[in-house]
């Protein structure tokens, strides 16, 4: 190889358009284009969707009735019509010269344009037999081109690309593009970033290998080699950047040292009325041990609905207290500040500060204040001047609490309840908070628990604690499908038993996505028809978005007092709200919701020690629909049901709708590839350790820029 042409790297594979390749004109470059592949790296990453083996090739005539199979078939007929019930109905006879079968598409008009006479497609799908007839119903189609020479020419393994409907590309075309795209690779070859060592260790192969391997096996075992390489170096990308994030973030902020070896909290945890779990206790102990570190605390607090997050919150505010700072607990709405005053001002009534170094101050009740938007006249200048002179020690409010001009004489700890809602301001403006310039301490805590390992990877600059165990003595919800008219009737029954026992019920009113005004109106007519028929005499309340603040808050406070039995209400009680007395959660058309929001709802209830249920009420219209609500009925353990999710939406849920452009991940999935998620971390805390800006793998930090740039980062630093 001559000096001056070193292997190719991502960055130059990326300054090559495809319009370069010999063979791709114009009016190919712009099918590409439309299918969002520009460059040489575009088409490179542009991986197949799946492989037709032709040694294991199923064939019409050997593919057993009621067995899947996939078969490359020619197709010769298509037509379409309406069945009986005004349903669009697509057919297409095919053959693959051993026999012909139909393919039936329902509901899938736009297949009578898609499918022409004469091309090939991959089809994958179960085999039935119908009238005698076989044929695939709904089958997976993909077109693989005009009939022609190349499927005879092409090798053992075919790759099957995914197509766009628009780009109007044949799986053919793609084919010989790609391997004219790497025939030019070769010469200069493509060049690795990864240590050799980090392969070696990991038993991967080398990129240039990968990336042929994937495109153009000889044999299948050489897909998952393949795959193997790239997937990791997708999650490697990431984690690069998360950790160092991290670390940066960790070097650049200076934090307070907090005295862990205080009174207060311990005091506080021999005052509770139950012992801490085991998991409490190590998520606390994770965190005293951050607090008493020179850096920031940047530190998730994962629990499920239910699993005490509020203790261990309250004992990482008192260990900054304990050491004379103020802590701050943030909620996402006024309603839960208020919530959570009431709440913790409860559980630390009487505890008295010591003052140690000062014995000007003597001991003084701790002092615990909510700071709401609320909070006007006299009783806000008290708050705001006590923030100022250090005599508030705790204070529980909104985010208006550090958007505001509040002045606190030191704040050492912030606990943010909901991490979806804090976001990146609301981390600088942190930052502005002391005179001293050092940075509070971090709690993020989240009751939507996502899996260990999509958790590595959405919150990767964090570290994360997690509340895997519900204290004991719980009795477990139980959760009902009510799936027709008839069960709903029980519900109600279900709902006025418990009023009559003398506890208290939700409503959850349908979801209406598109519109509030809508969810409004629907909230509105539930409460009526509710409490003029199967509710009537019960004390029924009525909550949503548009109720005014101070009604909401009335509302709530009769609610919580026992003066109303039944609150109607959208999703706006979802998170934070605890009334022990309440048993029965009802949730009206339920397939609406999605699992995590479901269990949230779920959550309001099965918090005293009476025995709980919750009715998911309606039809599902969609087999997901029908599999979340399964599941929710099947299972209350959050964690579990975050797998469901992941399993059920794909990555989709857990990337967020933010992401686009290069970052996402094509081949790399949280959920099959979690043990290269962690190799993918672990290798990466040990290049930026060693390497804090990968000056010895400069190749390495240009694919990270180029794929992970800072807008392109954003997304992954949500909080
Ligand atoms: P989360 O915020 O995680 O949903 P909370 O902190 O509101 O949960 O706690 C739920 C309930 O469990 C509260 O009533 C709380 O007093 C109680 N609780 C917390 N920790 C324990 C424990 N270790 N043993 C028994 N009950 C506990
Ligand atoms: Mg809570």
């Amino acid at each position: 190889m001559p000096a001056g042409d070193p292997p190719l790297s991502l960055r130059d594979l990326d300054a090559i358009d495809v319009e370069k390749l010999s063979g791709v004109g114009p009016k190919t470059s712009k099918s590409l284009k439309t299918a969002e592949i520009a460059s040489v790296l575009d088409l490179l990453m542009h991986y197949p969707r799946r492989y037709i083996d032709r040694t294991r090739e199923a064939t019409i005539a050997n593919l057993p009735v009621g067995e899947q199979g996939m078969v490359l078939v020619e197709i010769m007929k298509v037509n379409a019509r309406r069945t009986r019930n005004r349903r669009s109905l697509v057919e297409a006879v095919v053959s693959d010269g051993t026999g012909r079968i139909s393919l039936t598409f329902f509901n899938q008009p736009w297949r009578e344009r898609q499918l022409k006479i004469g091309m090939e497609a991959v089809v994958f799908g179960k085999l039935d037999l119908f009238n005698g007839k076989k044929q695939m119903t709904n089958p997976v189609v993909d077109l693989i081109g005009v009939g022609s020479e190349d499927s005879k020419k092409t090798g053992k393994i075919v790759p099957v690309y995914p197509q766009s409907e628009k780009a109007g590309l044949m799986t053919w075309d793609l084919m010989k593009i790609v391997a004219e795209a790497l025939r030019k690779c070769e010469a200069r070859g493509i060049a690795d970033p990864v240590p050799e060592s980090v392969l070696d260790d990991l038993d991967l192969i080398a990129r240039h290998r990968a990336l042929v391997g994937i495109h153009r096996p000889e044999a299948m075992g050489e897909v998952t080699l393949a795959r193997r390489r790239l997937v990791f170096d997708e999650l490697l990308r990431i984690q690069v950047k998360l950790v160092q994030r991290k670390r940066l973030i960790e070097r650049r902020d200076r934090g307070v040292e907090h005295d862990t070896t205080g009174a207060l909290v311990a005091q506080f945890h021999d005052r509770l009325a139950f012992p801490l779990t085991a998991a409490q206790e190590r998520a606390i102990a994770e965190i005293v041990h951050d607090l008493g570190a020179p850096s920031p605390m940047h530190r998730l607090l994962q629990g499920d609905v239910g699993a005490g997050k509020t203790v261990v919150a309250v004992s990482a505010l008192l260990t900054a207290v304990q050491g004379g700072h103020q802590a701050a607990l943030m909620a996402p709405t006024e309603v839960l500040a208020e919530q959570h005053h009431l709440g913790i001002a409860e559980l630390l009534d009487g505890m008295i500060v010591a003052d140690a170094g000062a014995s000007l101050f003597p001991d003084r009740p701790l002092s615990v204040e909510l700071l709401s938007n609320r909070t006007t006249g006299p009783d806000r200048k008290r708050v705001i001047a006590g923030l100022a002179d250090g005599s508030v020690d705790l204070v529980i409010g909104t985010h208006a609490l550090i958007q505001d001009k509040v002045a606190f004489r030191s704040l050492g700890a912030v606990v943010v309840d909901e991490q979806h809602r804090f976001g990146v301001e609301q981390r600088a403006a942190l930052r502005e908070k002391n005179v001293d310039d050092t940075v509070p301490d971090v709690l993020v805590m989240t009751a939507t628990p996502i899996p260990r390992t999509a958790a590595m990877t959405v919150y990767g600059d964090l570290d994360v604690s997690v509340l895997d165990e519900l204290p004991p003595g719980r009795t477990p919800i139980v959760t009902e499908w009510a799936r027709d008219g008839v069960d709903e009737a029980t519900v109600w029954d279900a709902v006025r038993a418990a009023v009559e026992a003398g506890q208290q019920a939700y409503v959850v009113c349908p979801l209406i996505e598109e519109s509030e005004k809508l969810e409004v109106r629907s909230a509105e007519e539930t409460y009526e028809e509710l409490s003029g028929g199967e509710l009537y005499g019960l004390r029924v309340g009525l909550l949503h978005g548009r109720v005014p603040a101070a009604d909401k808050e009335a509302t709530m406070a009769q609610f919580r007092r026992g003066d109303i039995d039944v609150l109607v209400a959208t999703t706006v009680i979802e998170v934070g709200v605890d009334v022990p007395n309440a048993t029965v959660m009802v949730i009206l058309d339920a397939a609406r919701f999605g699992i995590a929001q479901l269990h949230q709802l779920r959550g309001r209830v099965g918090r005293g020690a009476v025995a709980s249920c919750c009715y998911l009420v309606g039809e599902a219209t969609t087999p997901d629909g029908e599999s979340r609500l399964e599941a929710l009925v099947r299972s209350t353990d959050g964690f579990e049901l975050a797998e469901v999710d992941l399993e059920l939406r794909g990555e989709g849920t857990i990337m967020g709708e933010k992401q686009k452009g290069r970052n996402d991940l094509k081949l790399a999935s949280l959920r099959r590839d979690r043990e290269w998620v962690e190799k993918a971390r672990e290798v990466a805390f040990g290049l930026i350790d060693a390497d804090p800006d990968l000056d010895s793998t400069p190749e390495l930090a240009a694919e990270i820029e180029l794929f992970l740039g800072e807008d392109e980062a954003d997304f992954l630093l949500k909080s």
